[in-house]
């Protein structure tokens, strides 16, 4: 049963990725009062897109899938605003320099002009404050306190949704014990992304591929998606396990690598690379599952949620999201 209207009381919710975003939503839509909190420049976690030299690259989520009827009106949400659209980009397998075409029939949607498209419209209308990290939560009376790395206090609130990676969410719930451990079982994998121009067109018969010849896990051609630029960006995803191997490479030293690696998967050489760089996802996706939609501690009123709940995509994050609000507003 929900709670009436205004009666949810006052919920910080700090990360504003799409999972905290979907909870915050979700609150709002309840009568919460809501306030969120991220410590980057932006909203959309690693939903993201990354500019530079005039050059865009989708560098952490590169599509979405929607498998879950439940996620069909967000996704429905989103299309209608122009947030996002379909991607028809030619899908394939890499190995050993050959690529054959995917035979799946998986419809992929993508954020347009970029992923942090999808944030964005998340977004629109709520209470956002960017580039506040908050380093912990304190109990003061019947409320919580989050307190910020400058030292501001920000409060009071009943309640608080903790939407970042499980790790770095366990600092945060450490006043709610049980919360505490049961994150701690999560495990996250790294991603090195590398992030590269080409001068000219790469010989390449797809557009996105899933690549079996390690170190490279996936790699796509950005201006194929909807909305970007004609240049000819590409994405290139290490294995979390060469990433895990190789966490403390330069920018320039895993980009370096990973693009030698994807002139070896492709077996043709590559054209001359105008700009190249890389960017480190130490908590990419999801080893071991929490196994449950979200994880809530009702007396204490702090719940967390997040794509390392079941799963580690852009639709579990949402629904994580959803589920974790929906459960606040019930008395
Ligand atoms: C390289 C890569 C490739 C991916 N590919 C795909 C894909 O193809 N398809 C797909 O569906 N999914 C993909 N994903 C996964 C997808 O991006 C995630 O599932 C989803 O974006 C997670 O959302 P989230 O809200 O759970 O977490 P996040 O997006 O991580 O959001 C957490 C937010 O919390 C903020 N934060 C963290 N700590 C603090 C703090 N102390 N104080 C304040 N703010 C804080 C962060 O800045 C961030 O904005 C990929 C991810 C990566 C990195």
């Amino acid at each position: 049963m929900k709670v009436a209207e205004g009666t949810v009381g006052r919920v910080a919710v700090v990360g504003a990725g799409l999972s905290g975003l979907a909870a915050a939503r979700r609150l709002t839509a309840g009568g919460a009062s809501v306030r969120i909190f991220d410590k980057a420049r932006g909203p959309g976690g690693r939903c993201s897109t990354r500019r530079a030299e005039g050059h865009a690259f989708d560098h952490g989520a590169q599509y979405f899938t929607c498998r879950d009827p439940a996620f069909e009106p967000w996704v429905a949400q989103w299309r209608a605003s122009g947030a996002v659209e379909r991607w028809r980009g030619r899908i394939a397998r890499l190995e050993a320099g050959r690529s054959r075409p995917d035979s799946g029939r998986t419809e992929r949607f993508v954020g347009v002009p970029g992923m942090s498209a999808l944030g964005r419209a998340l977004a629109r209308g709520l209470d956002l404050t960017l580039g506040c990290r908050i380093e912990r939560l304190e109990r003061d009376g019947r409320h919580w306190r989050l307190v910020d790395a400058d030292g501001a206090a920000h409060a009071p609130f009943e309640q608080v949704v903790v939407a970042v990676p499980a790790e770095q969410a366990v600092p945060l719930v450490e006043p709610v014990p049980d919360l505490a451990v049961a994150l701690g079982q999560v495990e996250m994998e790294p991603c090195w992304a590398a992030l590269v121009a080409f001068e000219d067109r790469v010989a390449a018969d797809f557009d996105g591929a899933f690549v079996s010849d390690a170190p490279l896990s996936w790699v796509a051609r950005n201006g194929s998606k909807p909305g970007r630029p004609a240049a000819e960006c590409w994405v290139l995803h290490a294995t979390p396990d060469w990433t895990r191997s190789r966490l403390e490479l330069s920018r320039e030293q895993a980009a370096e690598a990973l693009r030698e690696a994807f002139h070896r998967a492709l077996g043709a050489d590559l054209p001359r690379a105008v700009h190249q760089d890389a960017h480190r996802w130490r908590y990419a996706s999801t080893g071991t599952a929490l196994g449950r939609p979200f994880a809530f501690d009702r007396a204490s009123g702090v719940g967390a949620c997040g794509d390392w709940c079941e799963g580690g995509r852009v639709e579990r994050a949402v629904l994580s999201g959803e589920a974790l609000a929906q459960a606040m507003l019930q008395t």
